[in-house]
C-alpha cells in the first residue's frame, strides 16, 4: 500500500454513489475518488489525499451541494474516528443505501434478478452494541485519555461517549480513568511497553442486569489491583464480574491468553429469543442484541417447522442459530473453525438441554466434502470474504432442498449466489440493519434447488 497523507490535488465534483466502505464516490473524467462523509447527490470540492490501486482517497474540503438527508451526527467525532460512516445522514437514508447496496452486489455481480425486500432498520438505532472496546494511553501533556484511534492510526481520539455504544459503559470509563489517576496506575504506552493498563472492554447483557468490566493490562497482579476493582465496584454496583485479561506482546490484537477473575462469576449470561448464552471475555458474541433476534428470526422463518429434517449449520460461531433451528429438526450438525467457539458451542448446547446437535471443529468445506448422507437444510453463515468454492461445489453435489444463506458481506454473496444459480433458485433476500450509523449491512438469503421449485 502506498499512501501519502499530503494533500497531492484537488477536485471538485458530485457524489454519485457510495462505496461498499460507506465512503462517497465522485467520478472526474478517467479518475475515480473515494470521499470520506459525502453522500449521494452532494457536491464539493475535495482534497485528494493519496492513490491506492488507481482509485484516489480524499476528504470534503468545501461542501458545495448539501444532501437533503444530511442530519447534524450525534457524535463529534464521527468524522475522524472512522467507526461510523453513516452517522451524518438520516437513518430512513441509512437504510436505502443499505437495501442499494444488496441490491447492486446482486444484480451487478451476481446477476440475480430477485427482489430485495427494503432493509429491516431498529426503531432507535443508536447505545445498540452491547460490547466497547477503548485503549487507554497518556497524551502528550501526560494526562490519561481513553477514546478511539483516529482512523487507519494509533492517535487517540477522547470521548466522552459514543453514540451506538450501549449507555452503561460511558460512565464506567470515565470512572476508570479518575480511579488510574488517584491510585498511580499508569496506561500502557506502546512505544516504551511500559504502564499497565491497556484497553477496558465493556460487555453488557440485554436481558439481564448483567455487566462485565475486562481490563487489558500488560503484567497480571498489577500493583493496587484489589483497591482499585473494590473502589471501581463500589462506584458502579451494575457490575457484576471484573476480569483481568493479560496481553503483554507488542500487537495490534487487543486480549491476550492469560486471565484472572477479579470479581464476580467471569461471564455474564444474554438471550436470543428462547435459548440462554453465557459470554465470557473471549467469547464471541454477537453485538446488536435486538437486530439478531430480528436476523435469526427471519432466516428461521424461512426453513419449514416439520421437525423430521437434518439441517446444516455452517460456519456456526458459537452455536447460536444452529441451538434455535434445533427445535424444529430431527437433528442438527454444526461446522466451525475456530476452537475457543467450538468448545463455547458445545457447552451452550448443555447450558440449554439442545441434544438433537453435535458440533464439528473443522473448515466448512472440508468438513462436507466428507460427510456421508442427506442434507434437508443447510444455514451458512460465512465471515466477509463469503464461502468457497470447496463448500458451494459439495453443496452442488449434495442438493440439499433449501439452503438459507446469512451474509455479511453483499459482495461475496452475490459472487456466491451467482456459482449456485447452476441449481439454485433465489427465492428471498432481506438485508437487515445490524450495525446502524455503519455501511455494514447484513442479508438472508433463501434459495431453493431447481428440482423443487420447477
Ligand atoms: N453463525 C454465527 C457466527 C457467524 S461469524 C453467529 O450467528 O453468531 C462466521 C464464523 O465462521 C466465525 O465464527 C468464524 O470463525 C467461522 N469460520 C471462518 N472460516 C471458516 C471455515 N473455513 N470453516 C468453518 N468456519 C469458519
Amino acid at each position: 500500500m502506498t499512501a501519502m497523507r499530503n494533500q497531492i490535488r484537488t477536485l471538485k465534483g458530485i457524489c454519485t454513489d457510495v462505496s461498499s466502505e460507506g465512503k462517497g464516490i465522485v467520478k472526474s473524467g478517467k479518475d475515480i475518488c473515494f470521499v470520506d462523509g459525502l453522500f449521494i447527490g452532494e457536491e464539493a470540492e475535495i482534497n485528494v489525499l493519496y492513490q491506492r490501486a488507481g482509485v484516489y482517497f480524499g476528504k470534503v474540503s468545501k461542501l458545495i451541494k448539501q444532501s437533503k438527508d444530511r442530519i447534524q451526527p450525534k457524535c463529534k467525532i464521527c468524522t475522524s474516528c472512522g467507526g461510523c460512516q453513516y452517522q451524518q445522514i438520516s437513518y430512513q437514508a441509512q437504510l436505502e443505501y443499505k437495501t442499494n447496496r444488496v441490491k447492486n452486489a446482486l444484480t451487478r455481480i451476481g446477476h440475480i434478478k430477485t427482489k430485495v425486500n427494503p432493509c429491516i432498520g431498529m426503531d432507535n438505532p443508536y447505545n445498540y452494541r452491547n460490547k466497547i472496546q477503548v485503549p487507554f494511553q497518556k497524551d502528550r501533556k501526560g494526562n490519561i485519555v481513553f477514546g478511539f484511534y483516529r482512523e487507519n492510526s494509533h492517535e487517540i481520539i477522547p470521548i466522552k461517549e459514543c453514540a451506538i455504544e450501549d449507555k452503561r459503559a460511558a460512565s464506567i470509563l470515565w470512572d476508570v480513568k479518575e480511579l488510574l489517576k488517584e491510585m498511580n496506575i499508569p496506561p500502557y504506552q506502546e512505544d516504551t511497553g511500559r504502564g499497565i493498563l491497556r484497553y477496558v472492554l465493556i460487555r453488557t447483557s440485554y436481558h439481564f442486569d448483567e455487566l462485565m468490566v475486562v481490563l487489558v493490562t500488560s503484567t497480571m497482579n498489577f500493583p493496587g489491583q484489589r483497591n482499585f476493582v473494590d473502589a471501581l465496584v463500589k462506584k458502579h454496583p451494575e457490575i457484576t464480574t471484573v476480569v483481568e485479561n493479560v496481553n503483554p506482546r507488542h500487537t495490534n490484537v487487543i486480549l491476550g491468553e492469560k486471565e484472572k477473575v477479579l470479581f464476580g462469576k467471569g461471564f455474564i449470561k444474554d438471550k436470543i429469543l428462547d435459548l440462554t448464552f453465557e459470554i465470557s471475555a473471549k467469547s464471541f458474541f454477537q453485538v446488536n442484541p435486538v437486530q439478531v433476534e430480528v436476523l435469526y428470526k427471519t432466516a428461521l422463518d424461512l426453513i419449514d417447522k416439520d421437525t423430521d429434517k437434518l439441517v446444516l449449520d455452517a460456519y456456526s460461531g458459537v452455536g447460536t442459530i444452529g441451538l434455535i433451528a434445533a427445535k424444529n429438526a430431527k437433528h442438527v450438525i454444526s461446522v466451525e473453525i475456530n476452537k475457543d467457539a467450538h468448545k463455547n458451542a458445545i457447552e451452550n448446547a448443555k447450558k440449554n438441554n439442545v441434544n438433537n446437535i453435535e458440533f464439528y471443529c473443522d473448515d466448512a468445506g472440508k468438513f462436507i466434502s466428507s460427510f456421508e448422507g442427506d442434507l434437508d437444510v443447510v444455514i451458512m453463515d460465512p465471515p466477509r470474504n463469503g464461502s468457497d468454492e470447496k463448500f458451494l461445489s459439495v453443496l452442488l453435489n449434495k442438493k440439499p432442498k433449501k439452503i438459507i444463506y446469512i451474509s455479511c458481506g453483499p459482495e461475496t454473496l452475490a459472487r456466491d449466489l451467482e456459482f449456485l444459480s447452476k441449481d439454485y433458485e433465489v427465492t428471498y433476500v432481506q438485508p437487515v440493519d445490524m450495525f446502524p450509523m455503519t455501511a455494514h449491512v447484513e442479508t438472508v438469503v433463501s434459495l431453493i434447488n431447481k428440482r423443487y421449485s420447477e
